[in-house]
């Protein structure tokens, strides 16, 4: 019998639903090759444009299809132009992360031959390393609680033992994962502001307790200024990288220009229920609407959802569905025939999707 999972779709705004439906077109393709498992997808309505049209942001039955489901798949939430009147954005993406509780934030930075990067890299050097951001709590636990007076403005940070936790055993056992598989070199690094900051001293301390459950896996530490220097300097070195969730923000980004732009960067926010797929980044109002925005960083967060679905259920053909997805649009990258404005080409968003579609087709 076919198993089928249950996709909630968070189209969102701005390109969100231009890079949601080719995303989607290529999934329903994938799985109905098959024979052993299906996707359905179901809409879940959220976003600014729905906070400014009926004033609700993330209506209670798009959190119960999020729910329900198997996996989440989000594009983009948020406009400029929309906001509460204390100034700060409407972002159901980011509550949707403590309504599930969904604590990891998996950016993978991947540079492989033929890709656009702005780093030199030698001759067939590639990079392949995964920066792990803590999701729920850090500076971001402040949002929307900050103090604020006519002379001094506060947001305090969060770090608990039990999130911490938490999320170090993630990130050792994809790092752990990573090894078997032959993509990474078993290490995991603590980014940190530890010389200064008696919060990061406590993260740090909590690490390395950690670090002492997996005694065949390398565990360091290293300063988050210090990070950013070495992600352009010596990229090649990392494996896995765990961090504060506002540290790994503005890191991730930075990875996002290593891979030569937001365009090829995927992210997956992982708790031990529930997962959100969705690209690193936002919904691109510049563009939005015109045909031209790259669903590669839609489409390779796909490929995320398939890896974790197919792990999370022993479905081997998802797994491999995913390595199978996340290749074909690394050969269009390589291929560079077909590429966005944004990767310095002139095709549209279908044509960049039909172009993955057919390395599939192909492959096939
Ligand atoms: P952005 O990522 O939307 O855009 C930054 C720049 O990158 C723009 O020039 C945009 O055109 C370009 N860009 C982004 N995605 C692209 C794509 N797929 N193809 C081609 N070009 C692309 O960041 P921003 O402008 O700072 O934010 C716009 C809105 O998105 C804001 O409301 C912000 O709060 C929101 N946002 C949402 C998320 C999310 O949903 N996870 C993340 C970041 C920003």
């Amino acid at each position: 019998m076919v198993q089928s999972f249950e996709i909630a779709v968070f189209e969102g705004d701005g390109i969100g639903p231009e890079i949601t439906a080719p995303t989607i077109r290529i999934l329903e393709a994938l799985s109905k090759s098959q024979q052993d498992y299906g996707l359905t997808f179901t809409k879940a309505p959220a976003g600014a444009a729905l906070y400014a049209q009926t004033g609700e942001s993330l209506p209670s039955a798009s959190m119960e299809t999020a729910r329900n489901a198997d996996a989440i798949l989000l594009a983009a939430m948020g406009l400029p132009s929309v906001r509460y009147e204390d100034g700060t954005e409407i972002s159901p993406q980011l509550d949707l992360r403590i309504e599930l509780d969904l604590f990891a934030g998996v950016r993978p930075v991947r540079v492989v031959p033929g890709q656009p990067t702005p780093l030199k890299l030698s001759g067939g050097q590639s990079i392949d390393f995964v920066l792990i951001r803590e999701s729920t709590e850090g500076l971001f636990f402040s949002k929307g609680k900050g103090e604020v007076t006519k002379d001094e403005a506060r947001e305090t940070l969060l770090i608990t033992r039990k999130t911490s936790e938490k999320l170090f055993r993630f990130a050792f056992e994809y790092a752990q994962q990573r090894k078997v598989l032959g993509t990474g070199k078993g290490r995991v690094t603590c980014v940190d502001k530890a010389n200064v900051f008696r919060a990061f001293a406590f993260f740090r301390e909590i690490f390395d307790g950690v670090a002492r459950e997996y005694s065949q896996l390398t565990a360091d530490h290293a300063y988050v200024d210090a990070t950013a220097l070495w992600m352009v300097e010596k990229p090649w070195l990392f494996d896995v990288l765990v961090t504060e969730n506002m540290f790994g923000d503005i890191l991730s980004d930075l990875g996002a220009g290593i891979m030569g732009g937001l365009g090829l960067a995927p992210s997956a926010d992982i708790g031990h229920d529930h997962a959100v797929f969705q690209p690193c980044h936002g919904s691109a109002p510049d563009i939005a609407g015109k045909g031209v925005a790259n669903p590669f960083a839609m489409i390779l967060s796909a490929a995320m959802m398939l890896d974790w679905l197919g792990t999370k259920h022993n479905f081997e053909k998802m797994v491999s569905d995913g390595a199978v997805l996340r290749d074909a649009v690394y050969k269009v990258v390589a291929d560079g025939s077909v590429l966005t404005r944004d990767l310095g080409g002139t095709s549209g968003t279908d044509a960049a999707a039909d172009a993955v579609l057919q390395q599939i087709t192909a492959k096939a």
